[in-house]
Parts: C-alpha cells; sequence; structure tokens
C-alpha cells in the first residue's frame, strides 16, 4: 500500500557503470537463448535528496578502463568500462566525498566496484549479504573481496528487510533475496515522474522478469521466484516503472548522466 503523503527526491541521476559481454545468455535463462551471445548494461544511480545523495550500485571498477577489451570477471561475464564514474560525478559537479549514503542491490562486482570512492558514506546492507560479502563462501557465491573489502570501514547499518532510508518514504528499500543471500531492490518517489523500482539483479532482463526465469548461478531458487513475484506486485502497487538494471533495451531509452529526472 502506499505511504500516505510520501515525499520525493529532488533528482535521479544514471551513471553508465560499464558493460557485462557474455558468451552464452542461457547461464541467465537456462534452456533459452542457449550459445548466444548478449550485452548486459550496467548502470549506477545517484540519489539527490536535500543536502544528501545516496548512490545505489556503483559499476565496473574505474581501473579496467586501462584494459583494452575488458576482462572476465566472473560467471564469464566481461566486463567493459569505456567511461569511468568518478568522470561521471565530475561532470555533474559532484564529489564522491558528498555521497552521505551508499546501498548496493547486492555484492557482485558489477555493482560495487568503485565502493572505495565512498569512505564517508553510511552503509546500508542487509545482515545476510554481509554475512555472506566476509563469510567464507564468497568464491560459491561469485564475490570478490577485493572490490569491497574497505565498505567494513564505512559507517553502516544492518537490515533485516524493508527500509525507509531518509524517514519520509521517499526512498525505500526492499528486501529481495534469492539472487543472492541479501539482495535487495529500491523504491523512488519523484515530483514529477511515476515512482521508478530499481530491481537490481532480481532478474536480469525483462523477459526473465515476465517468464519467472532464474540463473544456473543463484543462491535460491524458489526465493529468487518470490523475489520476482513480490517486485511485480510493488511495481502494481505503487504505479511505478520497473528499471531492470542489466536490460539493454530498457537501458538506451533511459537519460543517463549528465541529464537527470526529477
Ligand atoms: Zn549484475
Amino acid at each position: 500500500m502506499r505511504t500516505p503523503a510520501a515525499a520525493s527526491v529532488d533528482r535521479l541521476t544514471i551513471f553508465d557503470g560499464g558493460e557485462a559481454h557474455v558468451t552464452d545468455i542461457s547461464q541467465w535463462s537456462p534452456g533459452v537463448n542457449v550459445g548466444k551471445s548478449a550485452v548486459f548494461s550496467n548502470n549506477a544511480y545517484l540519489i539527490a535528496h536535500g543536502d544528501d545523495y545516496m548512490l545505489w550500485d556503483c559499476g565496473l571498477d574505474d581501473s579496467m578502463i586501462d584494459i583494452a577489451g575488458g576482462k572476465v570477471m566472473a560467471h564469464d561475464v566481461r566486463g567493459i568500462v569505456t567511461k569511468t564514474l568518478a568522470s561521471q560525478f565530475d561532470e555533474i559537479g559532484i564529489s564522491p566525498d558528498q555521497v552521505t549514503h551508499i546501498d548496493f542491490s547486492h555484492a557482485h562486482f558489477d555493482h560495487v566496484g568503485n565502493s572505495r570512492y565512498f569512505p564517508r558514506a553510511t552503509w546500508y546492507v542487509q545482515r545476510l549479504e554481509y554475512d555472506a560479502m566476509f563469510g567464507p563462501n564468497t568464491s560459491q557465491l561469485g564475490f570478490l573481496p577485493e572490490l569491497y573489502n574497505t565498505m567494513r570501514q564505512n559507517p553502516m547499518k544492518l537490515l533485516n528487510g524493508k527500509h525507509d532510508v531518509f524517514g519520509d518514504g521517499s526512498v525505500v528499500i526492499h528486501a529481495t533475496p534469492g539472487y543472492t543471500p541479501g539482495h535487495q531492490s529500491l523504491l523512488v518517489r519523484l515530483a514529477n515522474h511515476w515512482p521508478v523500482v530499481l530491481s537490481g539483479d532480481v532478474a536480469h532482463f525483462h523477459k526473465n522478469f515476465c517468464c519467472r526465469r532464474v540463473p544456473l548461478f543463484n543462491f535460491d531458487k524458489p526465493k529468487s521466484v518470490e523475489s520476482i513475484n513480490y517486485v511485480d506486485k510493488l511495481v502494481l502497487d505503487e504505479r511505478a516503472e520497473l528499471w531492470i538494471n542489466h536490460d539493454m533495451a530498457q537501458s538506451a531509452t533511459l537519460a543517463h548522466a549528465p541529464r537527470w529526472i526529477d
């Protein structure tokens, strides 16, 4: 149900967080499109709220811009960076130091690559994800701790489910576990635009969302399907737009930095 008289954020800016090139998309849609290659978009999102800035996901590691042709990181995914996150912050005249809140949909390399830029930001993380990030099974989960080790020193809020970040209903974290142990999604309310649900990797592209397809590498399949259902209901209840981070076709239709929506 919609929060009564919920506030809205000032701006939502989308950054280009690199691309992921995959040789066999059926890893994400078992049995479908076997052997077909694909390119995934990979975005980071900056939310302006009064004097605060909140970053949701932070793309592939900027240092990959120096690697011609990119690099295979995990799950046979080749990450390619053509524009650094730092340069995009510069372009809109905001310093990473101004980011006061940070949050990741989950801890895979394409979502946490530049986390080291934001040591002052308060980090909102599901306890289940935190425990997995610093637990014994990181490689099984496809996590690369060297990309996020500095986050241990950030101010931190451990979550066990839903959380209203600014206390005014404008930005609400929703637990959507399954793909990883503590995966989460974000509802953002805007003044002049439908609310937006940033669903992280609940699904990697629209067809998978609609067909309830779950990737081969996945922490908990039933929970993943439950989370797709949860996000579907959230989108309907809030009359929101669903933004799927890795859906290249959708991403190409959205205004990226230096533009924004409000
Ligand atoms: Zn991803």
